[in-house]
């Protein structure tokens, strides 16, 4: 049994702290897909799609969400028939096709609705907790995607547009060339639009230079 003087090792309490924490994600999300008339997977492809304005494969899409393609494929078509997501062939390659988010999907985005127990959760803690938080959690997501467990992330630390500490005075020590500003760890991005993937090289370096600062 555990007792303070013999407590499990601590990866073990951090994955119960996840556990619960994701516990109460997946609720949020049911009741947020329930009240806007989905199931949460199609509101995690809906979600997935915005930002993207080339769409994204079926295949693609699957992977990102961690599903087997016939769900995802099942899920398409349910949101495709209720107008919130379009086919058009792949500019990349015109077999393919790709999905768009169509702009009723847009708007069911836009909807407040459902519960956000985690937002509030989140909310109760101080801004350096939060900055903390933020990335301690891309720390956690680069880990598994340089594993390829996941699929590489939309991510600053990622990007080729990221310059970390290029102003090392001040609390904006990051540059992203894309927008040719200087921000700070509060806006660090989990999932930009204006990503650009940086090669493996690049992004070994970029890591160490971030964790460095
Ligand atoms: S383009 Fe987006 S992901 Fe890339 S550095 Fe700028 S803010 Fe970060």
């Amino acid at each position: 049994m555990e007792t303070p003087k013999n407590p499990h090792s601590i990866d073990y309490r951090i994955r119960e702290g996840l556990s619960r924490l994701a516990t109460v994600l997946r609720a949020d999300e049911w009741e947020r897909a329930k009240s806007l008339g989905l199931n949460p997977t199609q509101l995690s492809i809906l979600t997935l799609l915005e930002g993207r304005p080339l769409g994204l494969g079926v295949k693609e899409i699957a992977a990102q969400l961690g599903v087997s393609q016939p769900s995802a494929t099942d899920s398409i078509n349910a949101l495709e028939k209720k107008g919130h997501v379009e086919k058009h062939a792949s500019l990349a390659d015109a077999r393919a096709v790709n999905v768009h988010l169509g702009q009723s999907g847009l708007e069911i985005l836009q909807r407040k609705a459902g519960t956000d127990l985690i937002g509030q959760a989140i909310g109760t803690l101080d801004d350096d907790s939060q900055q903390e938080l933020l990335v301690t959690l891309i720390g956690m997501i680069r880990g598994l995607q340089e594993r390829d467990a996941i699929p590489v992330q939309r991510m600053c630390t990622s990007c080729r547009y990221f310059d970390p500490f290029a102003h090392p005075k001040g609390d904006q020590p990051y540059h992203c060339h894309f927008v040719n500003a200087a921000f700070g760890r509060r806006d660090l991005r989990v999932d930009c639009r204006d990503h650009v993937e940086a090669d493996p090289t690049f992004r070994a370096a970029t890591w160490e230079a971030f964790q460095a600062g």
